[in-house]
């Protein structure tokens, strides 16, 4: 379990204040399933006045039609957002031409005054599993390599080139994430954001079923051939009947299967922060 120390807070933000004066732009990183659970609030205050491109990352994995309602509510708030698949068909180029779209105001100031263009610095924030290093390896071209989950800065700090105008931080901001009700925490867990010895996972299975019941019924149905008005007993039952579970905990294991249907993306593409009008 992710031990939350106000210390360690107070340290990832000292941290990346120092980093953000190095920058030009920030890519906050969300997971496209959990938008509203991914966002540390601390970013927020972090990164005014810091422009900003919000990748959803995952977004193979989330609900399309969800990801594209969260798209048009960021751009409300200002911030350009982009879906992200990093482990497939990674769109490289789309993600550059927005960072100079965003920074266009910027550039076009310094030359007004005369100054020489510089490189555009960038640096990706994000908490641990959202897909920080797979992101970067990516930009730059590279095989992967892993980088520490934890807040501070375990190395010399290197500006990997993207393009001919723009450098990237080869060391992301890792912010925990934050939450204090149930929900939020429940779609960390089931994301794989937070260790879900947490939570049993027994409730875990049965904040899911519940889930899947009202925004997914039909996955549930093609899946595990329960019917669409099915309670959590009978679904149970039935999913534990055909795996062979006849114990007395097949509860707990048919929850367990359900768990890991999900997180091996065998139920579909499913977004668990539903936008609703409001963040969550
Ligand atoms: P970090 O802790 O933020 O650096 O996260 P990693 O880059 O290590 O990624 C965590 C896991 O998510 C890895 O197994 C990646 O392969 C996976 N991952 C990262 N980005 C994506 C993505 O866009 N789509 C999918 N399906 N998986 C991703």
């Amino acid at each position: 379990m992710i031990q939350w120390f106000p210390g360690h807070m107070a340290k990832a933000k000292r941290e990346i204040r120092e980093r953000l004066r190095l920058v030009d732009v920030v890519y906050e990183l969300l997971d496209a399933r959990i938008p509203a659970a991914s966002r540390n609030p601390l970013l927020g205050d972090l990164l005014k006045n810091k422009p900003r491109l919000v990748l959803l990352m995952k977004a193979d994995l989330a609900d399309p039609s969800q990801s594209q309602l969260w798209k048009r509510a960021f751009e409300k708030e200002g911030a350009m957002a982009l879906e992200v698949d990093a482990a497939g068909g990674f769109r490289r180029e789309e993600i550059i031409r927005s960072t100079l779209e965003i920074l266009k105001p910027k550039l076009e100031k310094a030359r007004e005054r005369g100054l020489r263009a510089r490189a555009l610095r960038a640096m990706v924030v994000g908490i641990p599993n959202v897909g920080k290093s797979t992101l970067i390896n990516r930009l730059a071209r590279r095989k992967a390599t892993r980088v520490a989950d934890r807040p501070g800065v375990t190395r010399a700090q290197q500006w990997i080139r993207i393009s001919g105008e723009l450098e990237l931080l080869d060391t992301p901001g890792v912010l925990w994430p934050k939450f204090d009700d149930e929900a939020t925490g429940m779609h960390l867990a089931l994301t794989g954001a937070i260790r879900d010895e947490i939570l049993e996972s027994e409730r875990l299975g049965e904040y899911l079923l519940d889930f899947l019941k009202k925004h997914y019924p039909e996955r549930l149905a093609e899946r595990y051939g329960v019917g669409l008005e099915w309670g959590n007993a009978e679904i149970v039952e039935k999913i534990a009947r055909d795996r062979g579970f006849f114990q007395s905990d097949q509860a707990e294991k048919a929850y367990d299967a359900l768990l890991t249907d999900f997180r091996k993306n065998r139920l579909g593409r499913i977004t668990l922060d539903r936008f609703n009008g409001e963040e969550k």
